[in-house]
């Protein structure tokens, strides 16, 4: 067994028993790890507030390579945004991160590599900040980021089959993971055209700071285009992947607010 102290982010946490929780956290150390917090929803638990979703904690585990389940120590709170939680925009998009790092992550991960959980945490810090119209677009960004950091990154510079460099948008295949020229490289039924502006956008969307994507003007980003695009590659290459449950009930939200 190995004691391990690492940066985490709570992706959801529930009930265990009478008193315990099952936390599953996605750790700089590990990737996911599921975890039982014995007692921690008893009066005077140890870990008081810190296991509830998006909370970013320094946690110590026990862990064995042959176990599912790990032993939760301690966790302190490192970072907390409540902005997040505060209304149905800003929750359902964090919500979508903390979704998108469950399923991308299968399983435990042997070596250290905190690049996603950073870009995860650099975005929930940006979204409870961010005016409402750019929270689409800082979500986008973070899934094209992860999906590179991932190790497939979508092609959107050069056609996938000629090699020539795009400048007039292209045919994006989600299976093949980018973009065809459209002449002479045609698609088929799963591609669909994007525009030059849709193309350039994902690029940036992939290179920027998720800070960044926060201070745009909206008004001309290409939402649509770069959600469809987005969205059927994330289907195309993760597991179970089938649209982000918490994006729908953002949307339910927002419709129930609206009294429809
Ligand atoms: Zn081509």
């Amino acid at each position: 067994m190995a004691i391990v102290q690492t940066d985490a982010l709570v992706l959801r946490s529930y009930r265990l028993g009478e008193s315990s929780l099952i936390v599953h956290l996605f750790t700089a150390a590990h990737g996911l790890l599921r975890c039982v917090a014995k007692g921690a929803r008893g009066p005077r638990s140890r870990f008081g507030g810190s296991l509830e979703p998006g909370v970013r904690l320094s946690a110590v585990v026990y862990r064995k390579t042959e176990r599912d389940l790990q032993l939760l120590s301690k966790a302190d709170i490192t970072a907390y945004w409540p902005p997040l939680w505060e209304d149905p925009d800003r929750f359902a998009r964090a919500g979508a991160v903390l979704e998108f790092l469950e399923r991308a992550a299968y399983g435990e991960a042997e070596a250290e590599d905190s690049s996603l959980l950073e870009a995860a945490i650099a975005t929930l810090a940006a979204m409870a900040q961010a005016p409402a119209p750019a929270l689409e677009a800082i979500l986008r960004g973070f899934e094209v980021r992860a999906c590179a950091l991932l190790g497939y990154a979508p092609e959107l510079s050069s056609c996938m089959e000629c090699r020539r460099p795009l400048e007039q948008g292209g045919l994006f295949h989600p299976l093949r993971g980018g973009l065809l020229c459209g002449a002479p490289c045609g698609g088929d039924a799963a591609s669909f055209r994007i525009s030059e502006r849709a193309r350039r956008t994902l690029i940036a969307l992939g290179e920027r700071e998720p800070a960044s994507v926060a201070s745009w003007a909206m008004e001309r980003y290409p939402g649509h285009e770069v959600s469809r695009a987005v969205e059927r590659f994330l289907s195309a290459h993760l597991e179970r992947f089938d649209g982000l449950r918490s994006m729908r009930v953002g949307e339910r939200l927002v419709r129930y607010a609206e009294g429809t």
